[in-house]
This record gives structure tokens, sequence and C-alpha cells, in this order.
């Protein structure tokens, strides 16, 4: 018999999404969570900014953010690492008990027209999303206090909206709101629930896993891990496992398994980001006492949705303070000063990708990251599209405080693409529509890296709602196998 059910390999968003699933719908099951990196905090997963104490919270974001910043990179964002690689100089990680998830924005906007996976069953990826929004604890509410965000919607809309068009709107945002008003942030700790105390359930942090240990037919049967604080190595075996170790580490993991299907890494989707700012016209204040800060604790978020023929998505966050100087003379309203980061969609290539360079291993064996990654004449069109475009929203809210500017690749955070699904093995993708990978058995990914489509969405509720899908069938399949004598 096997140590674990299942052993689920990282334990952001959606490992801990995937874990969750199938603990809920089998109870019985045996379920291993492995964490390369430490708890932050409190509780295993929770995100930073719930951590209150200010020193506390900045050890915690210390602790595992880098220091090096090569040529052509802005610094890393804090609870990231730069991994190093010149193509694309901001792609960065995070390696913690939550993953990125303990230190995202929280912005969970649905996908729309191309995003959606032609393939997928669109019932079936519709009820996903719902329960990824269930888990996430997504709110198109969180800001309804905040101030001026009717005003800066009312602005953008006036500006974009089109019949036929998803509105501008709020943006769904992973976050609960208390009974005080404080928000507090969604991280994989409140995906977990109570997941971690019930029976069964295991999650190891500080153990990374060097491998996943495939048999002679293509099955895995567990995994090789190490304790990193005592460089002890053992083996755990499973009925089956799963690989959610982010877009750049997930593949990495297959190729040191010897996991290496042709698109393998392939399609590696970044979205450009362009970034700008504005402040909102007196004009279009609504009446009220200046209040003198422009300091707010609970900022409004604002999305101008995708939509298949204007390649973008904007995200609208009222700032906490101005990203520029604005003056001695300049006197702001909470709320007045606004952030705009627009993500473009990326042309699909099967030449950008993250490969493994097998010459250059660490001290567990693992290859260096390496990636190849090139912007087309589509991209640069859309890139400058956005850039008209985040310049008429500037417009549009009032004063234009800089010039936008095109953030470095890997700046979005969102990779995707490198473990893509699809619905045939036909060499342009690594797993089926459930996140098996083709000609295993029993082996699966998750995470951005399985989604097969240029996106410009935050990519976060649909690789959820993907995991999902991959958790029920995979439960399914275990228990077929459970019945078969
Ligand atoms: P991750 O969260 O990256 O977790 C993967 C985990 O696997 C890591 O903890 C890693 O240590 C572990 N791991 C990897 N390899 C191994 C191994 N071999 N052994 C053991 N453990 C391993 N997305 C959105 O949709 N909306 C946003 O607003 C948003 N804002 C963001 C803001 C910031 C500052 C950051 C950093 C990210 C943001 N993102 C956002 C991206 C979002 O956080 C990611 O899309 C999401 O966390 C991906 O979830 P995941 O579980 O696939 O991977």
């Amino acid at each position: 018999m096997s140590d674990h059910d299942v052993v689920i390999v990282g334990s952001g968003p959606v490992g801990t999404a995937i874990a969750r699933e199938l603990a809920d719908r089998d109870p019985a099951l045996r379920l291993l969570v492995l964490e390369a990196g430490p708890v932050l905090g409190p509780e295993p997963g929770g995100h930073v900014k719930n951590i209150a104490d200010p020193s506390s919270r900045a050890a915690a974001v210390a602790a595992v953010t880098g220091t090096r910043t090569p040529p052509g990179a802005t610094p890393p964002r804090p609870g990231t690492a730069l991994v190093g690689t010149p193509a694309m100089p901001n792609a960065a990680t995070s390696t913690n008990v939550g993953g990125m998830g303990a230190h995202w924005t929280c912005a969970c906007p649905r996908p729309g027209d191309d995003e959606i996976p032609g393939f997928l069953d669109p019932a079936a990826f519709d009820d996903a999303l719902t329960r990824a929004e269930e888990l996430l604890h997504v709110t198109t509410h969180a800001f309804d206090q905040a101030p001026l965000t009717p005003t800066v919607q009312k602005l953008l809309g006036e500006r974009f909206d089109r019949p036929g068009t998803r509105p501008v709107g709020p943006m769904p945002m992973a976050i609960t709101i208390g009974a005080d008003g404080s928000p507090h942030w969604t991280g994989p700790a409140v995906i977990a629930g109570d997941l971690w105390r019930r029976p069964g359930v295991t999650l190891r942090s500080g153990t990374l896993a060097r491998r996943v240990l495939i048999d002679g037919d293509r099955r895995a049967t567990g995994v090789e891990v190490v304790d990193l604080a005592t460089g002890a190595v053992r083996r755990v075996t499973a009925r089956a496992v799963v690989v959610a170790g982010d877009a750049l580490r997930t593949p990495r993991l297959l190729w040191a398994s010897g996991v290496r299907p042709p698109a393998l890494g392939r399609y590696l989707n970044d979205q450009p980001q362009v970034m700008a700012a504005a402040l909102v016209n007196e004009r279009d204040l609504p009446d009220a006492p200046a209040d003198g800060t422009a300091i707010v604790p609970v900022s409004g978020v604002s999305w101008v949705p995708y939509a298949a023929d204007r390649p973008f998505h904007g995200q609208v966050m009222q700032l906490d303070a101005s990203p520029v100087p604005l003056g001695p003379d300049v006197t702001v309203r909470a709320g007045q000063v606004v952030g705009l980061g627009w993500f473009c969609r990326k042309e699909l290539s099967a030449d950008d990708r993250v490969w493994f360079d097998d010459g250059d291993l660490d001290e567990h064996g693992l290859p260096a990251i390496r990636v190849e990654y090139r912007l087309t004449a589509a991209d640069h069109a859309a890139i400058a599209a956005a850039i008209a475009e985040i310049k008429a929203a500037a417009a549009a809210l009032g004063r234009p405080l800089d010039e936008p500017f095109v953030m470095p690749a890997g700046s979005s955070l969102h990779y995707q693409g490198t473990t893509r699904m699809g619905p045939a093995d036909d060499g342009t993708s690594v797993c089926d529509t459930t996140g098996r990978v083709w000609g295993t058995d029993n082996l699966y990914v998750a995470g951005n890296n399985v989604i097969p489509t240029a996106t410009a969405c935050n990519p976060t509720l649909t690789a959820v709602a993907l995991g999902v899908m991959s958790a029920r069938a995979l439960r399914a399949r275990l228990r077929t196998e459970e019945e078969t004598p």
C-alpha cells in the first residue's frame, strides 16, 4: 500500500485548492502537500498583508524576497525572488507556504471570449469557476466604501463601455471584509480552511520534491524529497502525483524526472504590462470636504475587461500614495490618485520557452532555469495599442501623472502555458483536459502553466478552476481504480 493516495507538489493557491477539493469530495483520501519554502507568519499559507504587526510582516516578506537585481530588471516585488533569466529579466518565483498566493494582489477576473479554452465543456468550466470563486472568497463588493471608486468607474465606463462587451466595474477580488470594514486578503490559508487539521491530510513545509518517481509503465509511484533543514533524502509513495509548483518549476520537475513531452516548457506566455498614473479631475469629484489624506487603508480596484477585439485588460488601482511627487501645492483626496495597469495578450509561439540546463545543476540535482522569449510584431502592436488606450484612460480620469511605460518582461508574474493542456496528444500540449500528463496514468500538472490560451486577465482564478476540474477527474479516476477488482 502507498504511503499516500495523492502527493501534491506546491502549496500555492492551486496546489492548496486541489488538496481541498480532493478532501472535500472524499474525506478518506490520504493527502500529502509538499512545499519547499517555510511557513510565513502565524498561519500556513496566510496572506502576509493580514499580519497586523508591521515588523512581523516585513520579516515574513524578507524571509523570501531575493535581493539580487540583474541588469534589465526592476527590483523584485516583495515576497518574490528573481530567477535571473536575461530574456525575461523580471521572471520571479515565491518559495514559501502559499507560494505567490501569500503576496498577490488578489484580483480575480473571470476569463472571457477567446481567453477560455474552446475545447472545455462550458458548463463544467463555469461550474469550476464558481467553485474557485467560493474557495478564494471572491467578491465585487470589497471596495464599495472606498473613496471615489464610483467616480473612477463612471469616468472609465463612459470612455470604454461598448454594447455586447463586459462593462467597466469593480474588479472581482479575493478578499473578505470584516464587520469593522477591515479587509482579510485571501491567501491559500483561506482556500484551505480547516484542511491542514483534517485526519489524513499533511502539509510538509521545507521539503523539496526533487524527482517524481516513474516506473517502467509510465506510472508515477511517488516522489523523492529532500528535507531542506537536514538534507535527508527519502521517498514517499503515492497512487497519484500532482505537480503544482508554478509555471517555471513545474516543467523543471517533470524534466528532472525524465518526463519530457515535446511541448514541455514551450508556449511560455507572460502578459506584457503597461503602467501609468493619473489624478482624477477636481471637477469630477463628488462634493465632500477634502480630508487631506492621500493615504487610505482600503483603496478601490476597478476593471476594464478584456474582449477578443481589444487585446488587453485594465486593472485600475486607487493608490495608497502617488507613485510620482505631486508637488507641495497639490492636495489630493483619498482615492484621487489612480494607478493604471494594462496587461496585454501575448501571441503564442512554441519558440517562447523555459528550458533546463543539465550542464548547470544545483545542489539537489535540479537544472538551472533558462528562458527564450521574443515579442512578435503582433505583440508590439498590442503594446502600442495598450499605450494609446492607457493614455485615453488617464485623460478620461483627469490629469495624467506620467508617460505610460512598459515593464520589463516577466513583471506580470502571470507566466502561463509551459505545461499547457490540450484536447489531443499532438505534440503541442503536455497534458489532457484534466491535467493528466500525456502518456502517464496518474501524473498531473496544475497551475497557470496549464492554461493553453493567450490570456490578458489575471490568471489565478482560471488556474484554480482548472485545478478544481483536475481534482474532480483525479478523484473519479482513483474511485474507478478502487472499484476495479
Ligand atoms: P505559486 O503560488 O507560485 O505556488 C507554487 C509553490 O510551489 C511555491 O510555494 C513553491 O515554493 C512550490 N514549489 C515549486 N517547486 C517545488 C518543489 N520541487 N518542491 C516543493 N515545492 C515546490 N495573480 C492574479 O490572478 N491576480 C493578482 O492580482 C495577482 N497579483 C499578484 C501580485 C504579486 C505581488 C504576486 C507575487 C503575484 C500575483 N499574482 C496575481 C500571481 C498569483 O499569485 C499566481 O498566479 C498564483 O499564486 C499561482 O498559484 P500556483 O499555486 O500555481 O503557484
